[in-house]
């Protein structure tokens, strides 16, 4: 994927996230302060209002405006671990003109890494690092197995989806839910939902 396969991706992502203010918005309040949508929405409209800039720029130059864009419009714990993991991912992409299968696992990587050394959450801690961390594991186990690109795809889709709903019997370790004296114990965390909803689209772009 060049520039412009990432930045249509991050467009149709846009839209995915704008579509499911409701729900997203329904299980912030029940976990947390009800924001989570806004956050998320507001950052990824950000990246559309950038859209033709974005186009201009190498890989690594569009990740580190995205990232530094996201740190500064997005509120809440969002914005913090989404501009970093951006930022942290820029990194792994100097000098490249296509992300390719095993390119993409390495963003991912570094993404979740940047997100768990600044949140400091571990798998399940009931978060949107969750559906990262076992997208991150699956795709790197059909890489070294060799899996052609549909299947990782495929793989990359349906981890993302059992990580979030895995978070739905986790006791929250981490964020507002931690507040709740169920622990949030019964319901899926705001944050592992957007993030399949960006992992599902990823994983559709990368094949
Ligand atoms: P805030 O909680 O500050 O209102 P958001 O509502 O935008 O921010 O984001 C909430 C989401 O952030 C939670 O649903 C959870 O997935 C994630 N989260 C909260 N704290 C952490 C953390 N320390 N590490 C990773 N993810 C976290
Ligand atoms: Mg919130
Ligand atoms: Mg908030």
């Amino acid at each position: 994927m060049n520039s412009n396969n990432i930045v249509d991706m991050f467009l149709e992502i846009a839209a995915k996230i704008e579509s499911e203010k409701e729900y997203v918005t329904e299980l912030d309040s029940v976990l947390g302060d009800g924001d989570h949508w806004v956050n998320i929405n507001k950052g990824y409209q950000k990246i559309v209002s950038m859209e033709d800039k974005l186009r201009t720029l190498a890989l690594n130059e569009l990740f580190r405006t995205v990232g530094m864009s996201l740190m500064s419009t997005v509120g809440g714990s969002s914005g913090v671990l989404y501009g970093d993991a951006f930022i942290t991912a820029s990194k792994t992409l100097v000098g490249v003109d296509d992300i390719d299968l095993p390119k993409g696992a390495e963003v991912l990587k570094a993404a979740l890494d940047a997100m768990m050394k600044r949140g400091k959450a571990k798998p399940g801690d009931k978060t949107m690092i969750d559906p990262l961390y076992q997208v991150v594991t699956a795709y790197e186990e059909a890489l070294e197995a060799g899996a052609p690109k549909e299947e990782v795809a495929k793989i990359i889709s349906d981890t993302a989806k059992k990580g979030m709903n895995d978070t739905k019997d986790m006791v929250a370790q981490k964020g507002r839910a931690t507040y709740r004296q169920d622990k949030g114990v019964g319901y899926i965390d705001a944050g592992a939902a957007t993030m399949y909803y960006q992992l599902d689209i990823i994983g559709k772009h990368i094949a």
